[in-house]
C-alpha cells in the first residue's frame, strides 16, 4: 500500500516537474546558421521536445539539424566537460559533403589534410604493395575532398554550430529510459527526470539507449585483437628524409603484418602524426581512455618498417582499447515509436574501413532531415521507422565489412598473403595508369582485397548525400506519412 502511494507520488511529482520545466531552449535560439543544402531551409510545423542522449559526433549532428528546423533540444552528456578527446579520423566525402554543406569547408580545409593517397606496405620493408590516389582526385570524383581530421577538431567545429541551438547538459549520466508515450523521459543519475517526445541515443558504443531496446543484455565477443593509439608531434620530420616524404606526401597508411597491422596518418596542418596499431590481445578493456604501456606496444613491432619505428620511438603515452564485435541489431527502433539509435549506439564498426564517424554522422544528418518535416506528434513512429529503413542496409554493410577486412591485413607471410599482394599490385598498376592517362575500365578493378579501388564500392559509400537521399525516399514514400 506505501509502495504504491510512493510510486502514485513519484510519477505526480514527475508529471509536475514536466509541465512547469525550463525552456532555456526558446531564449537562446537567436540566431539561426544559414544552410545551403539541397531543399533543406525548413523549419517544423510542429516543435518537438527532443532528448539526445551523448554529445558525441552524432548527438551534435543531430542536435544541430533538429534545432535548425526549430525543434527544441535537449543533449544530455555523461562528461563533465566537452574536451580534447580521442585522435584521428577519416573524414570521406560522404561526410565532408555535409560538413561543407553546414558551412564547415574553411575550418576543414585549415585543420585537416587532404592526404595524396591511402597506401598498403609491407610490414617489413615499407614497400607499397596497394594504393588508391586521393588528393585533387576526390574532389574531382565525388565533388569534395577527403580530409583526415583530429576528433577533438571536428568535434569543436560541430560544437560551433550546434551548441547555439540546443540545450546542452553536461555531468548528466543516463541511467534508465523509459520510451512510452506519451511523455517518453529518461532518468538521470543524479535523479533527474528528463522528458521529451522522443528521444535519440547517440551514447556510443555502451549506448544505455540501446539496452532499452534490445531483450537481454549487450554480448560483444571479443575480435581477440586490440588496438594501441598514440599521436606524435611532426616537428623534426622535415630533417630526416625518411620521414620527411610524410610531410612532403602526406598518406594514410596502412602497413599489413602477420596477426598484426598498423595505420598512420598525418593530423593538424600536418603538425600532428596519428598511429593505430591493432594487434593480438586478450586483456585489456573496451575503452576510449584506457592507458597502455609504450614499451609493450614498442616491443610487438620489432623488425618492422624503419619508417614505423623512428614514429613508434617518438611515442610517449598510448591508449589501449580491446576491439569487440557487436552484431546488427534487428531494429534500431523501439516499438512504443518514441526512441531510437544512432551512430555507434546501433552499429558501432571496427577501426578497419575509417566509415565510423561518416556513418554516425549521416545517421543523424537522414534524421534530422525527416524530423523537419514532421506536421503533427502521431507522425513520429513513422518517421523513425522511415530513419531506419533509410540507413539500415547501409551502415550494417559498413558495419560488417570493417571486420571481415581484418583477414586481409593480417595475412601471416605465405600463399594467402602471396595472393593479397599479387591482387593489390595488379589494381595498383591499373591506377598508375590511369593516373597516366589511360582509359581503364570501371570493372577492371574486380573484387580486389584493396576494398578501396574497388570502384562500385568506393561510389556506393562516397556518392552518398544523405539529404539527397532523403529527399529521394520522401518523393516516392512521403505521402505514406503526410497523405
Ligand atoms: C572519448 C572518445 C574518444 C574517441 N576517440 C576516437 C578516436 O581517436 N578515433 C576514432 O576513430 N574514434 C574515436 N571515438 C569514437 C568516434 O567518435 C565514434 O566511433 C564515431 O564518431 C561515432 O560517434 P557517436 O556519436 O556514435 O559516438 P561517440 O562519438 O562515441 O559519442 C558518444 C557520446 O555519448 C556519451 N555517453 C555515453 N554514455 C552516456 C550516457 N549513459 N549518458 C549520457 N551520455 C553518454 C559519451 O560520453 C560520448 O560523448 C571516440 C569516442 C569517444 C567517446
Amino acid at each position: 500500500m506505501l509502495a504504491a502511494l510512493a510510486k502514485l507520488l513519484s510519477a505526480l511529482r514527475a508529471y509536475i516537474a514536466y509541465f512547469f520545466r525550463p525552456r532555456p531552449i526558446d531564449q537562446q535560439k537567436t540566431e539561426k546558421p544559414a544552410s545551403s543544402a539541397p531543399g533543406y531551409e525548413r523549419e517544423a510545423s510542429c516543435k518537438l521536445d527532443v532528448i539526445i542522449v551523448g554529445c558525441g559526433l552524432s548527438g551534435l549532428v543531430a542536435g544541430y539539424c533538429l534545432g535548425k528546423a526549430g525543434h527544441r533540444v535537449t543533449i544530455v552528456e555523461a562528461a563533465e566537460t566537452l574536451g580534447e578527446i580521442g585522435a584521428g579520423l577519416q573524414v570521406g566525402p560522404n561526410l565532408s559533403r555535409l560538413l561543407i554543406r553546414w558551412g564547415l569547408r574553411e575550418k576543414l580545409d585549415t585543420l585537416a589534410v587532404q592526404p595524396e593517397s591511402i597506401s598498403f606496405r609491407r610490414y617489413d620493408n615499407g614497400e607499397r604493395i596497394g594504393m588508391d590516389i586521393y588528393g585533387a582526385k576526390i574532389e574531382k570524383e565525388y565533388g569534395v575532398p577527403h580530409y583526415q581530421a583530429h576528433r577533438a577538431d571536428l568535434h569543436q567545429m560541430l560544437c560551433d554550430i550546434a551548441l547555439p541551438l540546443v540545450d546542452l547538459k553536461l555531468n548528466s549520466r543516463v541511467v534508465s529510459v523509459s520510451p512510452d508515450p506519451p511523455t517518453p523521459y529518461v532518468i538521470l543519475q543524479s535523479g533527474e527526470v528528463v522528458y521529451g517526445d522522443v528521444i535519440i541515443g547517440g551514447d556510443g558504443v555502451k549506448s544505455v539507449v540501446r539496452t532499452c531496446l534490445v531483450d537481454g543484455p549487450d554480448s560483444p565477443t571479443p575480435t581477440g585483437d586490440a588496438a594501441f593509439r598514440a599521436t606524435i608531434s611532426t616537428e623534426g620530420f622535415e630533417n630526416d628524409p625518411d620521414l620527411k616524404e610524410l610531410l612532403d606526401h602526406p598518406e594514410c597508411t596502412i602497413w599489413m603484418g602477420p596477426n598484426q597491422h598498423a595505420v598512420g596518418y598525418n593530423l593538424r596542418g600536418n603538425k600532428i602524426f596519428n598511429l593505430v596499431m591493432l594487434h593480438p590481445d586478450t586483456e585489456s578493456t573496451e575503452s576510449w581512455s584506457a592507458p597502455g604501456d609504450v614499451s609493450e606496444m614498442y616491443k610487438l613491432y620489432e623488425g618492422w618498417d624503419p619508417r614505423l619505428r623512428k614514429m613508434q620511438a617518438k611515442v610517449t603515452s598510448v591508449l589501449k582499447s580491446r576491439l569487440m564485435v557487436r552484431q546488427p541489431l534487428k531494429t534500431w527502433v523501439h516499438s512504443s515509436g518514441r526512441a531510437a539509435l544512432m551512430g555507434d549506439a546501433c552499429h558501432p564498426m571496427l577501426p578497419y574501413r575509417g566509415q565510423g564517424a561518416a556513418m554516425a554522422i549521416e545517421d543523424a544528418a537522414v534524421l534530422g532531415n525527416l524530423l523537419s518535416r514532421i506536421t503533427e506528434k502521431s507522425q513520429i513512429p513513422a518517421i523513425l521507422k522511415a530513419y531506419e529503413s533509410l540507413r539500415y542496409d547501409r551502415a550494417t554493410a559498413a558495419q560488417l565489412t570493417s571486420h571481415s577486412l581484418r583477414y586481409v591485413f593480417h595475412h601471416p607471410d605465405g600463399t594467402e598473403q602471396q595472393a593479397r599482394d599479387a591482387a593489390m599490385r595488379q589494381a595498383m598498376e591499373l591506377t598508375l595508369k590511369e593516373a597516366r592517362g589511360e582509359e581503364i575500365p570501371r570493372e577492371a578493378y574486380g573484387n580486389n582485397p584493396n576494398a578501396w579501388i574497388d570502384k562500385a564500392k568506393k561510389d556506393m559509400i562516397l556518392n552518398y548525400d544523405a539529404d539527397q537521399a532523403v529527399e529521394d525516399w520522401w518523393k516516392e514514400h512521403g505521402a505514406s506519412i503526410i497523405p
